[in-house]
């Protein structure tokens, strides 16, 4: 755990996203850089048609589809036209077509009327909602040319949707997905007022056959920092709602400001949905068939602003350069950003590491989007990463020259994967060297030459506990922690109420920190812990024992990574286990 996390403060950041929300809808915010490895598509299948034609004279030689003719002069044959279906389908993320978000993430009724202009005139076809199920599915096949649009209905603008977008959806024939925000500050009983959509709009527009009614929750809040029963809330309640007054199931659902968590996803699945989509949160860019995260689906943003337009913000290319490029036939994966070059490894990765940070963009989305798609060579040993489930590496620019470790330290991240490796993103935020999920695989977004922001007394020794291993130098002075350590984060809930609240849980008789409920470290992550703990100690000759690897408690006062990670010692409540690691020196120095 890098940072103060307690309920209140989830509370009072719920609320201030509640009222950033209010003030002007949904921030998409990208979360998680997926492994390197590309996801696999499913081998492109062929749609036969098989027009029949009965032509009055012999076709000429030089038709592609073979003719079967037969000797009479009135044969009828059957050419096979062979079409490529789509292997992947954008889905477009618009709020209103005067969504203004910041300065770089904005949207005019004239770009929107260009963009579905293009749509209609290069004949993209427009999914609803089923029809996205059924292609993910892998059930249905659409043309090559095709396109989901995708509202997040969270603000009361009845007036730009009446005058704007449903007459434009109409025009075209275009269908779209609208994700509403289903609480009273958007929508209503009442019909007669001016910014309020009252349901009867949507169930009128679902009726129309324009629109499918889908949930974007209920109060907006930022699912990552939401326990398993209030994202049930968030899920389960809208959904009622809506099917009580549309008459319809929401078939999908959008996460607020497009973020969300393995567990966010997986409750959403158990709520009913089909599908469920975030922002740019993917390197995929688009949704295709058998999509193994198909509650976490990539969306486009449309947004310019008015310097770059026509381009696209995040994209450095026009709308329509962006939707040919992921509709093109035989594109299967993003090509349409320029990635961001691989730093390598060697003797220079830190001083890159430093330069690309300081290149960064601050502008939210490019900012994100060339962090995402960053990598640089690992630190682990080729022994060690043959040992991992999985690795990863993807820069945290939280960072510091330079650091020299002596010791280890390893923290729990309260909470998701996700949510940890978005603030490490953040600019001003926290970081750590490694991050371990639950099933074991590992991110590095640190090298560990760089110092981490993991363990600090900001600058006053009192901040730190008086037996910190490592807060002093040999005349006692203070040295910050994070300059002399290698931080480890273990994807970990926490501490919790009660058993049952997750998968599997370590009680501590004792509470000897404090809480007798701790969500348990699993043995994949142990493992991994393992590997790594060794690997790096081996390479910068740290002894293995517990004044070198140390839990963040040992150096401030804080329950981190709690009872359940019994690092030197024997567990003793239940389930038992004995210690995870055992004495060993340090590798004698050549
Ligand atoms: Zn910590």
């Amino acid at each position: 755990m890098v940072t103060k996390s307690n309920r209140l403060r989830n509370r009072l950041l719920s609320l201030l996203l509640l009222s950033a929300l209010l003030a002007g809808c949904a921030t998409p915010t990208p979360t998680l850089a997926p492994p390197a490895t590309a996801s696999p598509l499913p081998p492109t299948p062929t749609v036969t048609v098989t027009p029949s034609l009965t032509p009055t004279a012999l076709p000429s030689a030089t038709s592609t589809p073979q003719p079967t003719v037969t000797a009479s002069p009135t044969a009828t044959f059957t050419p096979t036209a062979t079409l490529v279906p789509a292997a992947q389908i954008p889905i477009i993320e618009y709020h209103d077509p005067d969504f203004k978000l910041n300065d770089q993430v904005q949207m005019t009724p004239a770009w929107f009327e260009e963009q579905t202009r293009w749509l209609f005139d290069n004949g993209y076809h427009t999914l609803t909602g089923d029809e996205l199920a059924a292609f993910l599915d892998g059930t249905a096949a659409f043309p090559q040319k095709s396109v989901v649009l995708t509202f997040d209905v969270g603000t009361a603008k009845k007036q730009i949707y009446t005058e704007i977008v449903i007459p434009t959806l109409k025009k075209f024939k275009f269908h779209a997905v609208f994700f509403i925000l289903a609480n009273d500050s958007v929508v209503t009983d009442d019909c007669s007022k001016p910014k309020h959509f009252c349901w009867n709009d949507f169930k009128q527009w679902a009726d129309d056959g324009v629109v499918t009614i889908a949930s974007h929750g209920l109060y907006h809040p930022d699912f990552t920092k939401l326990t398993p029963t209030e994202i049930k809330y968030e899920l389960d309640t809208p959904r009622k709602l809506l099917l009580e007054k549309t008459g319809r199931l929401p078939v999908g659902f959008a996460f607020p400001f497009d973020t969300t968590s393995p567990v966010a996803s997986k409750l959403t699945q158990a709520a009913g949905y089909e599908f469920a989509v975030a922002g740019n949160t993917r390197l995929e860019l688009a949704a295709a068939p058998n999509d193994p995260d198909r509650f976490k689906l990539p969306r486009v943003y449309p947004y310019s602003n008015a310097r770059i337009y026509p381009n696209l913000t995040g994209f450095n290319h026009p709308f329509a350069d962006v939707i040919s490029n992921l509709t093109r036939p035989g594109t299967v994966l993003s090509a349409v950003i320029t990635p961001a070059t691989p730093i390598g490894g060697g003797d220079s990765k830190a001083d890159k590491i430093i330069q690309f940070c300081k290149a960064l963009p601050t502008e939210t989305i490019l900012r994100m989007t060339l962090l995402l798609q960053s990598s640089f060579d690992s630190d682990l040993s080729g022994s060690a990463q043959a040992k991992l489930p999985g690795l990863s590496t993807s820069i945290s620019c939280n960072v510091l020259p330079k650091n020299q470790p002596e010791a280890i330290v390893i923290h729990y991240t309260v909470g998701e994967l996700a949510a940890s490796a978005y603030g490490f993103r953040q600019p001003n935020g926290t970081s750590a060297h490694y991050l371990i999920d639950r099933d074991g695989k590992v991110v590095q977004m640190v090298p560990e030459s760089l110092a981490a922001l993991h363990a600090s007394c900001t600058n006053t020794r009192s901040n730190c506990v008086p037996t910190c291993p490592i807060c002093d130098d040999a005349s006692g002075k203070l040295t910050e922690p994070y300059l002399r350590s290698v931080g480890i984060e273990l994807v970990n809930r926490g501490h919790v109420a009660a058993p049952g609240m997750v998968p599997q849980i370590y009680e501590d008789f004792l509470r000897s920190f404090t809480y007798p409920y701790w969500e348990d470290y699993t043995q994949a992550q142990i493992d991994a812990l393992r590997v790594l703990v060794y690997d790096i100690s081996a390479r910068w000759k740290i002894p293995v024992d517990d004044r070198h690897i140390l839990g963040h408690y040992r150096i401030n006062q804080k329950v981190d990574p709690g009872p359940a990670l019994n690092l030197f010692w024997t567990r003793s409540g239940n389930p038992k286990s004995p210690p995870i690691f055992a004495e060993t020196p340090a590798p004698v120095r050549p």
